[in-house]
């Protein structure tokens, strides 16, 4: 089989599926190709994990007709809670309190489960004219010339005038193609499940700083919850083999009681957690985005949002390069978009990775010091506003489709 198109996608993950659809509604042609079935990818079990889907990242799937699709499904987070405790004290008394008031009438964003914004994207993707869905299809090579990109499929080639790899972290197309990362895995694993509890959240998510990783809350529609449990690796992999009522009273030690009685429901999930950093964004007929750029420590649920502001600046660029009739595969277009998106990324790549340091440990001194931080940056509105709008991606150079924009 031969297919032609303009951009082919190699990885039909959120962040493949999302960028499909912006580059698509530019009129371009684009083709996705996922190694997995689309039915596999929208199964309930294939992703436990909740996102926080930042203001930024809401305006953007609001324009390109998904938001509408999984609105039902959307929490709206109103104040972030962070707390520094310990497990057997549970949450201790140093606290942040973000509330959205303070940064206008819109929430931080809303909690999605997965789940709903895969079904929502692919939806999308079967109704838009210009964009192709090709799974289960697996990109063997990618080989580039000056010409073209062509890709070397299980069941024949593709060709297109510029590829990009979505195949996740550390990607093998990028690293075939000789871009290096730099990066670590962290010694923690995620450990993923929702929770039931008697009481409503009231649309507050919770992070407790506990000694092994953060322990985050966040409410989901109904009287649910979506935990991510951060713990050392053994331990999480511990967890993972508890009988259920084992595991449920391990995370009611966690999660307290100020909801009321807590039951986990349906499966639990555990995730590997690293930081992986692409030095370069593109090369000839070839662009990175979401976690083949940048996969980071999800302690503040920024990854995805990370990845859906490359793909409305990606978008951008290659529009902007396509109407003044530039080649959309030549280094120089591409570069352009590696000269918006690389230092943001990085930077909070490596902020996270400090947070994650600074948290995870229960030495005393390390303690006193970051509840003094806490507590200082709680009585500063300045510093407490420049948190919420990075936490609403609302911050930095914000591509059209971030502001609600058509391209
Ligand atoms: C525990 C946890 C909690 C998180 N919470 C949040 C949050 O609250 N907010 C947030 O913004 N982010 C969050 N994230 C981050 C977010 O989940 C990721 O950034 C995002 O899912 C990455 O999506 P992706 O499409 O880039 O990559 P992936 O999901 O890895 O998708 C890659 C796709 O490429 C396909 N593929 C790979 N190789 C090939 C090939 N050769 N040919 C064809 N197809 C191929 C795969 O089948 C797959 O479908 C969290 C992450 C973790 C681990």
């Amino acid at each position: 089989m031969k297919t032609d198109t303009d951009i082919a996608i190699i990885g039909g993950g959120l962040n493949g599926t999302a960028l499909a659809l912006a580059l698509g509604s530019t009129g371009l042609s684009v083709t996705i190709f996922d190694a997995s079935p689309q039915d596999t990818r929208s199964d309930d079990a294939f992703d436990g994990r909740a996102t926080a889907i930042a203001a930024g990242s809401r305006n953007m799937l609001r324009a390109l007709g998904v938001w509408d699709r999984l609105s039902d499904d959307a929490q709206p987070i109103h104040d972030i809670l962070v707390t520094d405790g310990r497990v057997s004290q549970g949450a201790g008394t140093s606290f942040l309190h973000f509330d959205h008031r303070e940064v206008g009438d819109e929430p931080f964003g809303n909690l999605v489960e997965n789940r709903h914004i895969r079904r929502a994207l692919f939806d999308a993707v079967a109704d838009a004219p210009t964009v192709e869905h090709r799974h289960p299809v697996r990109v063997k090579r990618l080989e580039r010339d000056t010409a073209r990109a062509t890709l070397h499929l299980e069941d024949g080639t593709a060709s297109a005038r510029l590829a990009v790899a979505c195949d996740g972290r550390s990607s093998p197309t990028a690293r075939a193609a000789g871009i290096r990362y730099a990066g670590w895995d962290y010694p923690q694993a995620g450990v993923v499940c929702t929770v039931e509890h008697a009481r409503p959240h009231e649309g507050v998510a919770h992070e407790y700083f506990l000694p092994s990783g953060p322990f985050a809350i966040l409410p989901l529609t109904g009287n649910r919850s979506s935990l991510v449990w951060t713990e050392k690796k053994a331990l999480a992999a511990a967890a993972m083999a508890l009988d259920d009522a084992a595991f449920e009273a391990e995370i009611a030690r966690r999660f307290g009681r100020f909801l009321g009685p807590v039951s986990v429901t349906g499966p639990r999930w555990t995730y590997p957690l690293s930081l992986s950093l692409a030095y370069d964004y593109c090369a000839p007929r070839l662009a990175l985005v979401g976690d083949a750029a940048h996969a980071v420590h999800p302690i503040a649920g920024q990854g995805l949002n990370l990845g859906f502001k490359d793909a409305a600046a990606l978008t951008q660029v290659i529009a902007e390069a396509a109407r003044r009739g530039e080649d959309i595969g030549a280094v120089e277009v591409l570069q352009r978009y590696e000269r918006w998106r690389r230092f943001d990324n990085t930077a909070m790549g490596l902020g996270m990775d400090a947070i994650n340091r600074l948290f995870s440990n229960d030495l005393t001194p390390v303690r006193a010091l970051r509840g003094l931080g806490l507590g200082l940056v709680n009585r500063m509105g300045p510093a407490r506003r420049f948190f919420m709008r990075q936490a609403a991606g609302l911050s930095g150079e914000m591509p059209k489709l971030l502001q609600g924009k058509a391209v």
